[in-house]
C-alpha cells in the first residue's frame, strides 16, 4: 500500500506545486492520476520513487516512510515506464530487459526465462526479438519493450509517466489492453500518469483528478462518471470525451459498413451515434451491449462488444496491411 500522508511539494518557496495532498493507493490497484498540464501529476509520481523530494509530509510504502528506504533498493523495487522510453539503442532487447536483474545478480537461466514469459505476454515472439538491437524496432515494440523491462525484476509497483501518448492510435489500444491483462494478472499496483480522460476511463481501477496541486476528486470511473463532485470534474470529463476529434463516430462507422447495428435491447448505458469509437470502446469494456441512440433521443438499435472486437481486429489487419503495403 502506497500512502500520501499531507504531501506537499515546492520547487520555490511559498509555491507549492503539491498542497497537502491524502490518499491511498491499494495493493493491486490501477490508480491513474490524470488532470491538465502542470497540475502536478508527475511531481506526485516522481516522489514515490525519490526521484522528486518532498518539501513536507509523508509518503509510506506497506507503513515505511519512503525516506527510510535504501534509495537503491527503492527504485529496484519500483518499475518506471516513461512516454519516452529510455531503451540503450546499442544492446539487444534481452539485454534492455534484464538490466535489473543482472544488477540483482539474477541465474542466467532465470533471467533468459524470465525474458521468453515477458516477450510472450506482450505478443512478441521471444526467438525472434530477444536478439534484436532496440534501435531496429518500431515505436510500439520499443513501448512494448519499456513496459517489460518496468517488470523484469517483478516489482511490486510499477510507475507510468504518459507511457502510451506517444504512440500511434492502434499500437495505444494494443498496449492498454496488454498492460490491463498483465496487471490483473500479475497484481501488480500500478499509478499511471495521463492527461487522456479515455485512457483513464479505461484503465483505471480509481482515478484520481488533479488541478493546481491539489485533488478534486478520487473515485471509479463509473462514481465520476456519475456522480462529478464539482464543475471542475464535469468539465474535465466532457472535454476529455470532445478532444477526439480525429477518431471515427459510430455514425460515421456505420454508414460506411464499418460496424453494424443489431436489434434494439433494453439497456442503462446508450451512447448517441455522435459519440466516437473511443467511447465505444469504454463502455464496452464493461457492458456486454451499448443501445445507440439518434441526438433526438430516438433508440437505433444496439451494438455488442463482441462487434466492437471485430471492427477492431479489422482496423488492426488494415493497419498492419498498410505498414506492408
Ligand atoms: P503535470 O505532470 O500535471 O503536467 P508537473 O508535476 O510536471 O505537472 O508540474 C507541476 C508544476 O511544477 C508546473 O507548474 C511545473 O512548471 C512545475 N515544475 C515541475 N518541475 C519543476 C522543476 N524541476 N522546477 C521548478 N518547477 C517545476
Amino acid at each position: 500500500m502506497i500512502l500520501f500522508e499531507n504531501v506537499s511539494k515546492e520547487y520555490e518557496k511559498g509555491k507549492p506545486v503539491v498542497s497537502n495532498i491524502n490518499l491511498e493507493i491499494k495493493d493491486g490497484e490501477f490508480f491513474v492520476f490524470i488532470g491538465p498540464s502542470g497540475s502536478g501529476k508527475t511531481t506526485t509520481l516522481k516522489m514515490i520513487n525519490r526521484l522528486i523530494s518532498l518539501t513536507s509530509g509523508f509518503i509510506r510504502i506497506d507503513g515505511k516512510p519512503i525516506s527510510d528506504y535504501n534509495l537503491q533498493e527503492l527504485r529496484w523495487n519500483i518499475g518506471y515506464v516513461l512516454q519516452q522510453i529510455a531503451l540503450f539503442p546499442n544492446m539487444t532487447v534481452e539485454e534492455n530487459i534484464t538490466i535489473v536483474p543482472e544488477m540483482k545478480k539474477w541465474s542466467k537461466d532465470d533471467m533468459k526465462n524470465r525474458v521468453t514469459e515477458l516477450l510472450e505476454s506482450v505478443g512478441l515472439e521471444p526467438e525472434a526479438y530477444r536478439n534484436r538491437k532496440t534501435s531496429e524496432l518500431s515505436g510500439g515494440e520499443q513501448q512494448r519493450i519499456g513496459v517489460i523491462r518496468a517488470l523484469a525484476a517483478n516489482p511490486d509497483i510499477i510507475l507510468m509517466d504518459e507511457p502510451f501518448s506517444a504512440l500511434d492510435p492502434i499500437s495505444k489500444r494494443n498496449l492498454q489492453k496488454d498492460v490491463a491483462k498483465l496487471q490483473k494478472k500479475l497484481n501488480k499496483t500500478i499509478v499511471f500518469v495521463t492527461h487522456d480522460m479515455q485512457e483513464a476511463l479505461a484503465l483505471g481501477d480509481r482515478i484520481c483528478l488533479m488541478n493546481n496541486g491539489k485533488i478534486e476528486q478520487i473515485g471509479t470511473p463509473d462514481e465520476i462518471q456519475k456522480h462529478p463532485k464539482n464543475d471542475f470534474v464535469r468539465n474535465f470529463l466532457q472535454m476529455g470525451i470532445s478532444e477526439l476529434k480525429e477518431t471515427p463516430t459510430i455514425q460515421q462507422l456505420i454508414e460506411t459498413g464499418q460496424l453494424e447495428l443489431s436489434e434494439i435491447e433494453d439497456s442503462e448505458s446508450y451512447l448517441t451515434s455522435e459519440d466516437t469509437i473511443d467511447a465505444l470502446v469504454v463502455v464496452l469494456a464493461k457492458e456486454e451491449f451499448v443501445v445507440i441512440k439518434e441526438s433526438n433521443g430516438q433508440k437505433i438499435g444496439k451494438i455488442t462488444k463482441q462487434q466492437l472486437l471485430n471492427y477492431l481486429a479489422h482496423e488492426i489487419q488494415r493497419e498492419q496491411e498498410s505498414v506492408v503495403v
